[in-house]
């Protein structure tokens, strides 16, 4: 029995979820595949668990399992839960990729996606669970679409056994189809229960024009709003961190609620990409005779190389990670000044006496205590108006809103299909998603949603739906894990929408480039084979690449330092860019702030072998000093001094102690510890490190455009920091923030490529050409 307290109880009881409660528990119990479809706030997420709890689903033992896509909600709705039901966090509790609460008392788990697929992967059967509930299904994350696929055919055979698991997919929109009507995912359809929601109308109030500076459309707007109409909480939709950012430090500015601060001027000169021209011209380098220089070159000097250590093929576990990289958004290089004039327009003045206004942020990447204050009532007297990215979409309910300005637009990471570079790029979010962002309005009462764009805009531009992640990412990491589960042929996967051929094809060439899956022996053929290094590879819950670099560092001492390595490359936004650390952060000395940082990082990066590893040693010594300063209790102040992101480095260090454990796991003859004191690399060490970069991105080799390949007529400052790739018809720069760009080494490996005003490489270190061959002998096998 669950003992609620009082208030609780009556909350609940206002949701209309509740009355449902039966037809609910027994369809459940009647079939073995449910969808539940429902508006968001309607108390899918806080109550089904809730439900099936008390129907006795977690007795003898059973756990009921709840996945999310975001690491915010697994975190946010099992506290919510375990507070409802008067529960301890060891029997309500959560597991995320680098931490959680849950115990064995545990009865109610919320994972992240990525959590529950790597349990299936040392449990096939699941045979803890005893029901799942995939959760925010229609946000059609990877790792959701993964699992309905594989768990349409577990709810099956745990029939088959006698132990029956339940499956229960929870879904905010009302495109099922793509689990309903597909024969090969589930032979009968399930049914679906569609859950009503008490949604109050709200009024759409379409811009006449549409807004090209959004922001600035969103700041008067939302003025307004706070200005004239009555009561109720503001929710506002921008794309990105940095704009969220920056009109919430607009807004305190107009409607300060703390004692004022200083004015402020508008940040100026933030821009921290290339002020170069745009431009490119046709040069014809060949990237074949250049490899074939290289070989020639190599001949000359044979037998002097080290040779990589060779592969320990103990059989790893299958770990993926569990990062959904839907909303990791901060990254504008071109940040443009969104701080315009645009403040004349109103009489601020005469604002600033009107009731206060409390604002906060809201992103993913914004700490967790932080995330947790919209949540909170506002103090009194003052109305919430949170600045939000489409976080606020769907998995938080943040109460009594009552007014929505909706920019109708997401930033999304675009990937080139067949080439992988990727861009993060600002578009029109889909229908369904607009309506979802105004329905947030009409929680407490009718509603008005404000959409900073015209109605036939909506009309002509807007999508129905936005494509599946499945559909928008690499599959690299997918493929080899699918194929490490022996699911041979991914193309006959039952995946709810499938990921499109061209797409699986250069994920299994750049797989076959790294030496984890066999050639494929025929044309059509999609069998081929994971080798033992694709295997060990998959054992490392990061990228591909980063598994090949950890599987062959457990010689020459080189392991702490790829664990670390790794685990900072697989962090998002480590090194700032520009100073923007907050929204209390000033704007003032950027400037000199950004010099500051760059010259640290010049030291870090150091000389000879270390500096030639270039930005990966910059993260080492960043990652290292960090652990200096944390041990003495200064780490947030060292991070703002120099330019690190907080949580990033925080994240960094849980991610090395997890592979550091999964790498004493499968080598317990190595004690692998982290330690606190790591010294550099020697040169030696760099240099092997060196080697270890190019062994995890053999294609990802980039050649720099020499003086003599750039025809007559043209202008040669253009071509100042370009390479050529292979494969890549335009040339790449080197990004001002890369500390090899002084340098400017002849031949380099990067970690990506990202599309701005041009292609740029992130992550870049200097390799020998002579070292193409052996680390890289497919690349020089395409010729
Ligand atoms: P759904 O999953 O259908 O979107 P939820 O179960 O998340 O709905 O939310 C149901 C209700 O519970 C909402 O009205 C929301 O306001 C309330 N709620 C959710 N989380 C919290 C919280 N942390 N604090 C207070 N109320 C909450
Ligand atoms: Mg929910």
């Amino acid at each position: 029995p669950v003992h609620r307290q009082a208030d609780i109880q009556e909350a609940r009881l206002r949701l209309p979820i509740l009355a449902e409660e039966q037809v609910i528990m027994e369809a459940i119990n009647e079939n073995p595949v449910v969808v539940l479809a429902g508006e968001t706030g309607s108390g899918k997420t806080t109550q089904v668990p809730q439900f099936l709890y008390e129907a006795g689903y977690a007795s003898d033992g059973k756990l009921i399992g709840v996945t999310e896509p975001r690491r915010v909600a697994a975190i946010s709705m099992s506290k919510r839960v375990a507070e409802e039901m008067n529960l301890d966090s060891n029997e309500v509790s959560y597991l995320i990729r680098f931490e959680g609460n849950a115990t064995e008392k545990t009865r109610i788990k919320f994972m992240t996606d990525g959590v529950l697929l790597k349990e299936i992967q040392s449990d096939f059967l699941l045979s803890k669970y005893s029901v799942i509930i995939l959760d925010e299904a229609h946000e059609r994350s990877v790792y959701t679409d993964i699992l309905i696929g594989l768990l349409s055919r577990i709810v099956p055979l745990r029939n088959k056994r006698g132990n029956p698991l339940k499956l229960i997919i929870m879904s905010a929109t009302l495109r099922l189809e793509d689990f309903t009507d597909n024969p090969r995912l589930f032979k009968t359809s399930p049914p679906v229960l569609k859950v009503e929601s008490r949604q109050f109308p709200v009024t759409i109030h379409f811009n006449k024009r549409t807004a090209v500076d959004y922001v600035a459309e969103a700041f008067s707007k939302t003025c307004k709003i706070h200005t004239q109409l009555p009561e109720g909480g503001i929710l506002v939709f921008l794309t990105g961190q940095q704009e969220v950012n920056c009109l919430v430090r607009k807004l305190r500015r107009a409607f300060p609620f703390h004692s004022k601060k200083k004015g402020t001027k508008a940040a100026q000169t933030l821009a921290n990409g290339d002020a170069e021209s745009e431009d490119e011209g046709e040069v014809e380098l060949d990237m074949q005779k250049a490899i074939h220089n290289a070989r020639k070159a190599r001949r000359k000097r044979q037998g002097s190389e080290v040779v990589l250590p060779e592969i320990n093929l103990d059989s790893y576990s299958v770990v993926p990670g569990d990062d959904t990289e839907a909303d990791l958004l901060g990254n504008d290089d071109d940040l443009g000044d969104i701080e315009s004039d645009e403040e004349d327009q109103l009489n601020l003045r005469g604002l600033a006496a009107c009731q206060p206004m409390w604002v906060l942020p809201l992103y993913s990447l914004l700490p967790s205590d932080k995330q947790a204050q919209v949540f909170e009532p506002p103090p009194e007297g003052s109305r919430l108006c949170v600045v939000a990215t489409n976080v606020a979409e769907t998995s938080l309910t943040i109460p009594n809103v009552k007014y929505v300005v909706d920019s109708g637009r997401m930033k999304t990471r675009m990937y080139d299909k067949v080439t992988g570079v990727s861009a993060f790029t600002v578009t029109w979010c889909s229908k369904a998603a607009a309506n979802q962002r105004a329905g947030r309005a009409g929680r407490m009462g009718p509603g008005h949603c404000y959409r900073l764009y015209s109605s036939a805009v909506f009309n002509d531009q807007f999508e129905q739906f936005s494509v599946p992640e499945i559909q928008r990412k690499p599959v690299d990491d997918l493929l080899l894990q699918m194929k490490a589960m022996d699911i041979d042929k991914v193309v006959n996967f039952p995946f709810p929408s499938a990921p499109d051929l061209i797409q699986l094809r250069s994920a299994e060439r750049r797989l076959v480039l790294l030496g984890a899956l066999e050639e494929p022996k025929k044309k059509d053929d999609w069998t081929s084979k994971v080798t033992p290094l694709g295997y060990a590879i998959s054992a490392f819950p990061v990228a591909p690449r980063f598994g090949k670099m950890l599987a062959l560092s457990h010689q020459q001492g080189l392991l702490p330092y790829t664990v670390c390595m790794v685990a900072a490359l697989s962090v998002q936004e480590v090194l700032l860019e520009v100073p923007i650390h907050g929204v209390e952060e000033e704007a003032e000395n950027a400037g000199q702030k950004r010099a500051q940082w760059i010259q640290t990082r010049r030291k870090w990066a150091g000389m000879g072998n270390s500096l030639l590893l270039g930005d990966p040693m910059v993260l080492l010594r960043a990652v290292g000093a960090s652990e200096f300063a944390g041990r003495r209790g200064q780490l947030l102040q060292f991070c703002m001094d120099n330019g690190l992101r907080h949580k990033a480095i925080t994240e960094i260090r849980k991610l090395r102690v997890q592979l550091t454990n999964e790498v004493n796991l499968n080598l317990p003859d190595l004690n692998l510890c982290v330690d606190p004191n790591m010294a550099p690399p020697t040169d030696i060490q760099a240099k092997l490190l060196r080697q270890i970069m190019l062994a995890g991105m053999p294609d990802q080799v980039a050649h720099k455009v020499a003086d003599n390949e750039i025809k007559e007529d043209e202008d040669k400052a253009k071509w100042k920091h370009a390479y050529r790739c292979a494969e890549m018809e335009d040339p790449v720069f080197m990004h001002s923030a890369s500390v090899l760009r002084k340098k400017s080494p002849e031949w380099v490996v990067y970690q990506e490529v990202f599309e701005t005003s041009k292609l740029y490489m992130r992550g870049v270190t200097a390799i020998e050409p002579e070292w193409l061959p052996t680390y890289a002998p497919a690349l020089c096998n395409l010729s």
